[in-house]
């Protein structure tokens, strides 16, 4: 990190750019300013150059952890590193899906309270993936969780890279706490995104600006904004099955419909003819992600060019802009030679989401960005507007430490070849097996057809040997079931023998 240039641009904080930073962005600054005060009276961490203060503040931060593990340990005497980061990732799980009230208690609350009722249902009702990690935990607690292979999250279980790391570090001790942990412009740091535009425009030879990139929480938040800046009441996007289903939660959100065109299930590539059908007058965009999550499969060059070729068509027949979202956060998990088409280079009107979610395993920092394509035909416009949706979403800016992070290790991806070896060994040894799939070239995940109909009955049934495994129809499809291989190398290799007798039990035994 260039911390004096880092130093320098703390002066440089809200201006330029920052016709965007508002009254509000203005009153922001001020209550930095409050907080900084008050830094200074309690802790004097803003005085963090002294190393009187860095001890301090060392030692307080020691004694409230060890004061954690003290109490953790009190609870439960032998309980081993293993078991509290068991304990601290059910938590986490816990906080992104749990449901605070029962079915029947949200039925009650509904009819007597004047709460939104969209988001009430959104909140209580339980995904299928949070049922599953329940069972699991039941399990784990009945049989020791070297014993239940827990396939259902797609959490990347291998560390960061180095790299990121000694710039976190790096950044904590050597530059302006208070700058670095400052708000930053809505749209991000500028030295952030000159740094990512650089790396796309070197990488995949692209034309992107830094002035068109938008730094998010993560992708989840990219595609929230990015649809609510495009959509109208009554417009519609096409995504393409099996597919991601936070799609439908982040598109209805933003008042829009869900429309979902078929894929070719050879190939897991859309089928051309049906997304040909599926895009009408109404259409404001085509949202595609690759490679996919369920499926693993990467859009190959030619496959890119097919989509675009129907939506040249179809801007055509309706003589209106479509857009073409690509939600990309496995674009650096790809495990074949293959150039990743990036979307910039083929349709004017695109954006790109991205998320440092898995390619860097930060997950939990919740660090991303939007590219809008600068030929788009309404590149500012819908810059604008991005931006306006993030402020009336209340994002205010991404996490600004790890703007600085992930923009000086921007090239630097967590060691995919672990992820590659759990691949070879489950695939190689499913197919022996007689499981069938369509090969992954990328991300995490195998989609694997049940050998019986009914994929919920399928995964219901696998729970008997401890395989927790994600029934399809979660991402729109049935049929199938979702193996989320970012798990020790070891949990694969013990769990084949339990994929063994589940294909031997409804296989022979023909469960129906
Ligand atoms: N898009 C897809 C296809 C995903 O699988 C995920 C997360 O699993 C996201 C978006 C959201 O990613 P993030 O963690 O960056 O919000």
């Amino acid at each position: 990190m260039d911390f004096d240039n880092l130093n320098k641009k703390k002066k440089e904080h809200c201006s330029s750019e920052s016709n965007n930073c508002s009254s509000e962005r203005n009153d922001c600054s001020g209550e930095n300013d409050n907080r900084s005060g008050e830094n200074d009276n309690h802790s004097g961490e803003n005085d963090n150059h002294s190393g009187e203060n860095d001890n301090r503040r060392g030692e307080a931060l020691r004694a409230q952890y060890s004061d954690k593990i003290d109490n953790s340990r009190n609870k439960s005497d032998n309980r081993s590193g293993e078991a509290l980061r068991a304990q601290f990732s059910d938590e986490r799980d816990d906080c992104r899906c749990e449901s605070p009230i029962s079915t029947e208690e949200t039925k009650k609350v509904i009819v007597g309270a004047n709460i939104n009722k969209k988001m009430l249902e959104l909140g209580s009702n339980r995904s299928e993936i949070r049922d599953l990690f329940e069972n699991g935990i039941i399990l784990k607690q009945k049989y020791g969780s070297d014993k239940v292979y827990d396939f259902s999250l797609g959490n990347p279980n291998i560390p960061a890279p180095i790299s990121v790391k000694k710039e976190i570090i790096n950044l904590i001790n050597e530059s302006d706490g208070i700058y670095l942990h400052s708000y930053t412009q809505a749209q991000g740091n500028i030295e952030a995104r000159k740094k990512i535009a650089n790396s796309l425009n070197k990488k995949y030879g692209a034309d992107v600006s830094f002035d068109k990139i938008y730094m998010t929480v993560g992708a989840a938040a990219g595609l929230t904004i990015t649809l609510k800046s495009l959509i109208n009441e009554g417009d519609e996007i096409v995504v393409i099955s099996p597919y991601f289903p936070e799609y439908k939660v982040f598109v209805e959100n933003a008042n829009g419909k869900l429309v979902v065109a078929k894929s070719n299930i050879d190939t897991f590539y859309p089928d051309m003819d049906d997304l040909r059908q599926k895009i009408n007058k109404n259409t404001k965009a085509v949202l595609i992600n690759s490679p996919n999550n369920p499926t693993g499969v990467f859009y190959t060059e030619d496959v890119i060019k097919g989509i675009v070729n129907v939506l040249n068509e179809k801007e055509k027949e309706y003589n209106k802009s479509i857009f073409l979202i690509s939600d990309e956060p496995y674009r650096e998990l790809l495990y074949v030679d293959k150039k990743y088409p990036f979307i910039t280079n083929y349709y004017d009107n695109s954006l790109v989401e991205y998320s440092f979610s898995k390619s860097m395993s930060l997950p939990g920092e919740r660090i991303g960005y939007i590219v809008v394509n600068k030929n788009c035909s309404v590149a500012d416009e819908l810059y604008y507007a991005i931006m306006g949706a993030g402020r009336s979403m209340g994002y205010v800016c991404a996490n600004s430490l790890f703007q600085y992070v992930v923009s000086n290790c921007i090239d630097d991806n967590s060691d995919i070849n672990l992820y590659k070896k759990n691949k070879e060994f489950l695939t190689s040894r499913l197919r022996e097996i007689g499981y069938k799939f369509v090969e992954p070239d990328g991300a995490f995940y195998l989609f694997v057809k049940c050998p019986i109909c009914d994929d919920r009955l399928f995964s219901k049934t696998a729970l008997k040997y401890n395989l927790l495994l994600v029934p399809s129809s979660s991402f729109g499809i049935s049929g199938y079931v979702r193996i989320a291989y970012c798990v020790d190398y070891d949990t694969i290799k013990n769990s084949i023998e339990s994929f063994r007798k589940l294909y031997g039990e409804v296989v022979n035994e023909k469960i129906n």
